[in-house]
């Protein structure tokens, strides 16, 4: 036995996360690279003061104004209002997410999701004893119904997860799949759409939100992470039906939404429209950036998010670690042979685009001089 005692099944794994390296270009963990604005920033120093006051007290355990908050913010953007009953926050969707298997996963319970998809998942499964399940996607990364269909009514899943956009591939999920796929899963179980990315989404392609209302065991979750400009904050949240809020209740922990967080998520909110006012060019930098990419050769995945898979590479980690030279740090993920690119800013992307083909070039040159 080896010090300290820990789980036999986790000894000796390393931590998730990407590496934090204090380089001049970070396109590697899809932040928004534009910070708030002045105006959001003031309100927030404010509202952190405000909540100070009373830093004595444990905060709202139900965090009621956030809540409301949230729901008209989602509302913003649905044919049918969210409620304030309907939305669940925690520190970061990842804690969202964990808590969804704490409620809903389980011993002798089934998480399944389709690769290459969100490596968190599987961490979700094993740190709440839930058995994991990956099944595959098609060709392109997109999911086909059928094969999903088969694969939940095999091992009768209690949740599924889907990010839509998928991370790392950046496939937006077909709006069709998830009410065929919220039936098949019937209400054993849940589908949960991490919309993570989902403000990013090209125009015309609807939001899972949509589908809330016809569907009970569908939950859709969001994050302050990407668009929003707040990867800081840690603030995620979900929309469902009230029953699973309420089921999340029973394994929060107390108080675990801080004071200043709510304070802080509560000015971001109302500096909705300026913290999201990059978004509209962060989408067109992206299709940029995957035109440029194909121009050049590359293979690139359609994506709706703030990210580019691209490709292939005989040797992936040779081109990360050439452009991590170069100052630009980028993320070596997903199937073996592809890299993903966030999307920065005009600079930034113009600094990743040189770096790039300057690697290329090098490495070109090295291989005709010892073939
Ligand atoms: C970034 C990301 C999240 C958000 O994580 P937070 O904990 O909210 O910062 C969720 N899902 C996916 C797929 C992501 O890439």
């Amino acid at each position: 036995m080896t010090f300290p005692p820990i789980r036999p099944e986790l000894a000796g794994i390393a931590p998730y996360g990407a590496p934090q390296l204090d380089v001049p270009v970070q396109l590697n963990v899809n932040e928004n690279p534009y910070g708030p604005s002045a105006a959001a920033i003031a309100d927030i120093a404010t509202s952190v003061a405000e909540a100070a006051v009373t830093l004595n007290r444990y905060p709202d355990r139900e965090f009621t104004e956030l809540r409301t908050g949230l729901a008209a913010y989602l509302s913003r953007d649905t044919s049918t209002p969210v409620l304030p009953e309907q939305i669940w926050a925690a520190n970061g969707s990842n804690e969202v997410m964990l808590q969804l298997l704490q409620a809903f996963g389980g011993p002798g319970r089934t998480a399944l999701s389709f690769a290459p998809t969100y490596s968190m998942y599987p961490e979700y499964a094993r740190d709440t004893h839930t058995t994991w399940v990956a099944g595959t996607r098609e060709q392109d990364f997109s999911l086909d119904l059928d094969t999903a269909r088969a694969l939940i009514e095999e091992v009768r899943p209690s949740v599924v997860l889907l990010p839509s956009p998928n991370n790392p591939t950046g496939t937006a999920l077909d709006p069709a799949v998830i009410d065929a796929l919220c039936e098949v899963i019937g209400e054993s179980g849940i589908l949960v759409v991490d919309e993570a990315y989902g403000e990013f989404r090209r125009q015309g392609v609807p939001s899972a939100l949509d589908a809330l209302p016809r569907n009970r065991n569908l939950v859709v979750t969001r994050t302050m992470s990407k668009a929003f400009a707040g990867a800081g904050l840690r603030l995620g949240y979900l929309a469902a039906d009230p029953a699973i809020c309420d089921a999340i209740r029973v394994v929060r922990l107390p108080y675990h939404l801080s004071a200043t967080t709510q304070a802080v998520a509560l000015a971001a909110l109302r500096h909705a429209d300026e913290l999201l006012g990059n978004v509209a060019s962060l989408r067109e930098e992206r299709d940029a950036t995957v035109t440029w990419l194909r121009d050049q050769g590359f293979t690139v995945a359609d994506t709706d998010a703030n990210y580019a898979l691209f490709g292939m590479f005989e040797d992936r980690h040779a081109v990360w670690q050439g452009l991590l030279d170069r100052g630009v740090l980028i993320r070596e993920t997903g199937p073996d042979g592809w890299l993903r690119v966030s999307i920065g800013t005009p600079a930034e992307m113009r600094s990743f685009r040189h770096a790039l083909l300057d690697v290329v070039k090098t490495s070109a040159r090295k291989a005709q001089e010892n073939p």
